[in-house]
């Protein structure tokens, strides 16, 4: 197994199946630019093959599927009901739900059983102020699509100081609910937040956004999954809320995340742009393939940092 000096191991793999969007984030996509596949992504068959190998190389064993948008590409239903075969512990799926109503037939065929929505608002206005495209009403029909199939939803929210505090306590009523979990994602330091004043003008902390939700909710501290990146809280007879508290509570010494971009490249750390092409590995005889791949998981592990520091990376090409 290939561990390094603080006990961290790769479990997880993030698997962006694409780099296109149908959004533009303004927090995710510097103005003025669209979201574009890369110029050469690997095909379903060959990513389903790279999910096999980093799981015979690495024990991975919990893949979640997410981009770009992965719902905008064709090779997503492939994708999506072959990795479903494959011996995995977890299977999850990260996307902005624009697409879920289309896609529904699909998700339900696969058997995945849960779901991670990108929502920043319930208000129409602002949404397509911060989405720069889409429908919120689309967004929200398709979360009930999924949770009439019985999936379990978690909708996932970046509180922006300066554009959607006061969506906190709106967004946190719809999911109580719904008996879905929300978390919210600290702003991270990504892509074209790392220079500029976007990132100071936008952040909002853990201890400011606790602050908003008691103005209407008493909550305490509850357990985690041990590998989970989220402090979560508890609301008594209401239900659960997360943060990923990427500054406030840096969990960078646990991480046990892989990153596989769309055009085959290995991603260590979020926090770190260093990648290694894995792609040409693929056809090879596993009796190859597999030491290979090792050495390359040895280099990607040393890449993780030892806490997060932000990154020129675009979230939407190595997946969020
Ligand atoms: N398109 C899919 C979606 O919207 O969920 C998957 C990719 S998106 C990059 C994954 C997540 O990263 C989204 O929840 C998005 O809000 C989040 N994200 C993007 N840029 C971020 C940033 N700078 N800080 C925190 N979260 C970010």
């Amino acid at each position: 197994m290939i561990v390094d000096r603080l006990g961290r191991r790769f479990r997880n793999l993030r698997v962006s199946l694409t780099a296109a969007c149908n959004y533009a984030c303004n927090y995710c996509v510097p103005d003025g630019k669209r979201l574009m596949k890369a110029k050469y992504e690997l095909p379903a068959t060959e990513m389903l093959k790279a999910v096999t190998l980093l799981q015979q190389a690495a024990g991975i064993d919990k893949i979640r599927i997410t981009g770009g948008e992965p719902l905008v590409t064709p090779k997503f239903d492939d994708f999506l009901l072959g990795v479903m075969q494959l011996p995995l512990k977890d299977v999850s799926l990260t996307t902005n739900g624009q697409l879920l109503l289309k896609k529904q037939d699909v998700i339900k065929a696969s058997g995945i059983s849960r779901i991670n929505v990108s929502l920043d608002t319930l208000n129409p206005v602002k949404f397509k102020q911060i989405a720069r495209s889409g429908d919120l009403e689309t967004v929200l029909a398709g979360i009930d699509a999924m949770l009439d199939m019985g999936l379990r939803v978690k909708i996932n929210m970046v509180p922006l100081r300066n554009q959607n505090m006061a969506e906190v306590l709106p967004l946190l009523d719809y999911c109580l609910e719904r008996d879905i979990e929300l978390r919210f994602i600290e702003l991270m330091r990504m892509g074209h937040l790392l220079t500029g004043n976007g990132f100071q003008t936008d952040f909002l902390s853990m201890e400011g956004l606790l602050d908003i939700i008691s103005e209407k909710y008493e909550f305490a501290r509850t357990d985690a999954p041990h590998d989970s990146t989220a402090v979560r809280f508890r609301i008594p007879d209401k239900g659960v809320f997360g943060i990923i508290a990427n500054e406030s509570e840096p969990f960078c010494r646990a991480c046990t995340r892989l990153r596989l971009s769309s055009d085959g490249n290995l991603y260590g750390c979020l926090s770190n742009s260093n990648h290694r092409y894995i792609g040409d590995l693929l056809d090879l005889p596993p009796h190859v393939a597999l030491p290979r791949i090792q050495n390359i998981l040895v280099d990607a592990l040393a890449d993780k940092k030892l806490a997060f520091q932000g990154e020129v990376t675009v979230m939407k090409l190595i997946g969020g």
